[in-house]
């Protein structure tokens, strides 16, 4: 067998793989994405994509309109709304996360919604764009092998019908929820393993836009005990899923033909009048774990592969992103010699505690989700059918009001922190709270930028440490240009102007106070002012990169250099 080599092989070409491939060739690295199947996948899954989200996206250099271009209109995915069928009566409201304009105060990329595969889209052309990276579809990783110096996979080609041998330094585990390269590294998931079999049926009809007018939404709960489920409006009436529930004993799988599913879905809908075009199907098991480790030698899961949650609360794929933009630095700046191995540790110790909270919110909104369907089938059975609309609002307000957090996350997308290299959600799922405590993300603020108006986070680099200045930054300069690695200096009033104080009231630094910041946007450690600036910075720096002191390292030159081209 020929033996290739690439520095870093990614199972997986989803969101998450297609992601850590893009920012590791940020850093310079060079990677290859193996893919099992022959194309992308065109069933859509998610649709939330977060604040924090489209920020590290911006941040690894994709081009948010081509995002923006692919949304489901936002007058149309304001609300989620709960009714009896979907043209049934509306027995309660909620507004759908924080798209107002207040919410531009605390992050310059206010959520979207768009279809997983549109998404994907853009990621991809980004990905195929680049030189840095290998995409090879109609490949399956099949195994690996070697995890002391290198990791050797076996790669089946299915075009070919051959297998090769693939060497590279790191392989990251992208491969999905039923991971098979964690299920060869035998590492056993925490949590409930199945909640739930699920059909989602994907389909469109041209009459329901029309219908849907005076209450459009991007999530429909139908409530009747014979036609339960919910719909994900991508595109009203044109990209449509239904998510039901079955028991697979009392519903074998194979049962759901195309002719079923149209039934299913028009039994939903709630007028046979209406036509509906099935699309695809796609079934799946409702889990809630997290895997117990996130790194065995070499081998890193992430995404799916790392945890699977039930999809209430959109918090599974902005989790994988996290997860990618959390390891790829760290990788690259242990493959470049200018962080210690022990930053290698760190990932599972920062990002599988997030995992864990957001499985138990994703749980906690199922439990109250189930709760409201029950309720219903009580009401219901109680009139022996079908109940007034009127007593059914008033019966089910209080518990449509308690599913407030399902879709408000906002703690949860920009709040967590990394402090003292263990990560941490807020206690409020909903709140979140700009803070320059060490270990959370950069606050956002709107700057000045040679007369551009710019956020706070748009000052860092996103492939070096950066130290954001007040004014007086003469110290911390000198302190910056003597580490053996580039650090990205900001000063307020050289770099950068505060028309508003915004960023002064928020962050507090002012004169010769600086915030050092990681390449993933958080912070180390915010200094009062620049006496002992150089020592300061030494011990932070050495602290965040996993070395016991700072000792100049090999790589630091291309990173600098590379690091001053791109700012
Ligand atoms: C109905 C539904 C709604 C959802 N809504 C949301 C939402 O609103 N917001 C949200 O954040 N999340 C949501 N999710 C979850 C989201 O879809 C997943 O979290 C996301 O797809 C995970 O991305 P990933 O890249 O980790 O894995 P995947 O997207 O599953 O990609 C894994 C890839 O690995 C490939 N692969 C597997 N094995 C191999 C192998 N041996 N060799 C090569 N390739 C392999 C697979 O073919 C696949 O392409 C939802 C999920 C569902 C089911």
């Amino acid at each position: 067998m020929a033996e290739l080599h690439v520095p870093v092989v990614i199972v997986g070409a989803g969101p998450t793989g297609l992601l850590m491939s893009l920012l590791l060739a940020q850093h310079g690295t060079r990677s290859a994405v193996i893919e099992r199947r022959k194309s992308p996948s065109l069933f859509p899954r998610a649709h939330a994509l977060n604040p924090r989200s489209l920020e590290i996206c911006s941040s690894a250099g994709i081009n948010l309109n081509e995002i923006r271009k692919r949304v489901t209109a936002p007058d149309n995915a304001r609300d989620v709304r709960f009714l009896t069928r979907l043209l049934g009566a509306e027995v309660g409201a909620l507004p759908y996360e924080r798209q107002d304009e207040a919410v531009l105060e605390l992050t310059p990329t206010p959520l979207v919604n768009i279809a997983q595969p549109d998404f994907e889209e853009v990621l991809l052309a980004a990905v195929r764009d680049n030189p840095l990276i290998e995409l090879w579809y109609g490949h399956e990783w099949r195994a690996a092998a070697n995890m002391g110096v290198d990791v050797r996979s076996t790669i089946y080609d299915q075009r070919r019908s051959t297998s090769f041998e693939l060497a590279s330094d790191y392989l990251i585990a992208c491969d999905g929820a039923n991971s098979p390269v964690r299920e060869a590294l035998a590492i056993p998931m925490d949590g409930v393993g199945q909640i739930a079999q699920n059909v989602n049926i994907q389909f469109s009809s041209s009459g329901l836009a029309g219908r849907l007018s005076d209450r459009p939404a991007i999530l429909y709960w139908t409530l009747d005990p014979e036609a339960t489920g919910t719909f994900i409006a991508y595109r009203l009436g044109e990209n449509m899923v239904f998510a039901h529930n079955y028991d697979p004993v009392a519903e074998p799988p194979e049962s759901f033909t195309p002719e079923r599913c149209r039934e299913l879905v028009s039994a939903a809908v709630g007028d046979p009048s209406v036509e509906v075009q099935i699309k695809g199907v796609s079934h799946w098991v409702m889990t809630s774990q997290v895997a117990q480790a996130y790194r065995s030698g070499r081998i890193f899961l992430a995404g799916d592969a790392a945890h699977r949650f039930p999809p209430a609360g959109g918090l599974g794929l902005n989790t994988g992103i996290g997860d990618v933009h959390n390891l790829a630095w760290k990788i690259a700046a242990v493959q470049r010699s200018w962080g210690g191995e022990a930053l290698l540790d760190s990932y599972e110790r920062e990002r599988r505690p997030i995992a864990v909270a957001n499985a138990d919110q994703s749980m906690i909104n199922v439990r109250r989700m189930s709760k409201l369907f029950h309720t219903f089938r009580r009401l219901w059975d109680d009139a022996k059918g079908p109940v007034q609309e009127g007593q059914l609002r008033e019966e089910l307000s209080e518990q449509i009001e308690a599913q407030r957090e399902h879709f408000d996350s906002l703690g949860l997308q920009l709040g967590y922190s990394y402090a003292d290299g263990v990560g941490r959600s807020p206690q409020n799922v909903s709140e979140y709270i700009p803070s320059m405590d060490p270990g959370v993300r950069l606050p956002h603020a709107w700057v000045e930028r040679s007369g551009e108006r710019v956020s706070s986070l748009d000052l860092i680099s996103s492939v070096a440490f950066s130290l954001i200045t007040g004014p007086s930054d003469q110290q911390w300069r000198a302190a910056a240009a003597l580490r053996p690695l580039t650090v990205k200096v900001v000063s307020l009033g050289r770099n950068f102007d505060d028309p508003e104080g915004d960023w002064r009231k928020l962050s507090g630094i002012d004169e010769s106070a600086a915030v050092l910041v990681r390449p993933d946007g958080h912070i180390v450690k915010s200094f009062k002012s620049d006496r002992n600036a150089v020592a300061a910075l030494e011990a932070e720096l050495a602290s965040a990169l996993g070395l016991p002191s700072f000792v100049v390292a090999g790589g630091h030159a291309a990173v600098e250099a590379r690091s001053q081209a791109r700012n």
